[in-house]
């Protein structure tokens, strides 16, 4: 769909794959004024094809739009732009248990010109992909590297909301985690270099204790992490299998000390792309260390498996999870 000032949001429209034209004026380019979101469609065991809390992307997706002085979507013009790609793709067929259809709804600045004030004028597209495991061969513990060179976010910045330019930030010390053979980056807070935010794209949990009396303490949504929405739904899942569940600041040393002493039993990240991914070598210039043997932990696993049942369709959707599209 576009927008212009004056007539709002217009020509909404499903058409064949195809390459944009872009004036090379094209606010976004410039200023990156630009939002995105990401959700997955599973294929139902009745048949049919079911997108995954759709509504939170949606309103996630207003939250973006209004940090970056962009017209928001409405809600129901969000999922229905989902809804209606995921119909027109019906042809997809998973080749796989783990196969989905990856989603990514879009919004960029569009009108031409070369002052810094919000655009006049904006796209919305949504574009889909077939993914398949993140695991091909079985879920293994990702390895990560503290960033003490580079903060993903600042407090009053746009850290709790999915614009390009956070991931054009976020290359740099990736390439650099990369280069030290670790997976992902670990952030931390901007004032005190102190507390766990988050991964590159995906939230942190860490499991204190084991068996029935596990407690789980994830980072707090201070307002530089994204409030992920595999997060808030591994929280209602952990709180239904009875566990505790705190939201609060996490230090680097409390993480370092627990694993040290046994406390922390498992440490795990989330997000739509890879559901669950245990966490075991950790690299920081302040000493490297290894959680539980780099083994994927017991509670890891069980809300991993407890998720996808449900985005899967395989057990009742008890919190209406799901939003069927076809
Ligand atoms: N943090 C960041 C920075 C992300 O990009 C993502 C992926 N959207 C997440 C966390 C996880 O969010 P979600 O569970 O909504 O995919």
């Amino acid at each position: 769909a576009r927008y212009d000032a004056g007539r709002g949001w217009y020509d909404a429209r499903l058409t064949q794959y195809a390459p944009l034209q872009l004036d090379p004026g094209t606010a976004a380019l410039h200023y990156a004024q630009s939002i995105f979101e990401g959700l997955k469609a599973y294929a139902q065991p009745d048949g049919s094809v079911a997108t995954f809390r759709p509504e939170a992307n949606a309103a996630r997706f207003v939250r973006s739009a209004q940090r970056l002085a962009m017209p928001p979507v409405p809600q129901e013009a969000f999922i229905a732009a989902v809804d209606a790609l995921v119909d027109a793709d019906r042809d997809w067929v998973p080749t796989g248990p783990d196969q989905t259809l990856y989603l990514r709804p879009y919004q960029l600045a569009v009108e031409s010109f070369l002052g810094v004030r919000p655009a006049h004028e904006y796209l919305f597209l949504v574009i889909a992909s077939p993914a398949g495991a993140y695991f091909p061969r079985g879920v293994h513990p990702v390895s990560v590297y503290v960033s003490e060179d580079y903060v993903r976010a600042a407090p009053g910045g746009t850290g709790d909301v999915k614009c390009a330019g956070n991931y054009a930030a976020s290359l740099l010390p990736q390439q650099q985690a990369s280069a030290l053979g670790c997976d992902q980056v670990v952030y931390l807070d901007a004032v005190e270099k102190k507390y766990i935010e988050e991964l590159g794209g995906m939230n942190l949990f860490f499991v204190l204790g084991s068996g029935e009396a596990a407690e789980l303490v994830t980072p707090e949504l201070s307002g530089t992490l994204l409030p992920g929405i595999t997060r808030d739904s591994l929280i209602t899942l952990a709180r239904d299998m009875g566990h505790r569940v705190t939201e609060r600041k996490v230090s680097l040393e409390e993480w370092r000390r627990g694993v040290a002493d046994g406390t922390v039993t498992e440490t795990f990240a989330c997000g739509t792309a890879a559901v669950i991914t245990p966490v075991g070598e950790v690299k920081a210039r302040t000493g490297d260390f290894t959680v539980a043997d780099g083994n994927p932990g017991p509670l890891t696993m069980r809300l991993r498996e407890a998720l996808l049942d449900i985005q899967h369709g395989r057990v009742a959707d008890t919190h209406g999870w799901l939003h069927r599209v076809s």
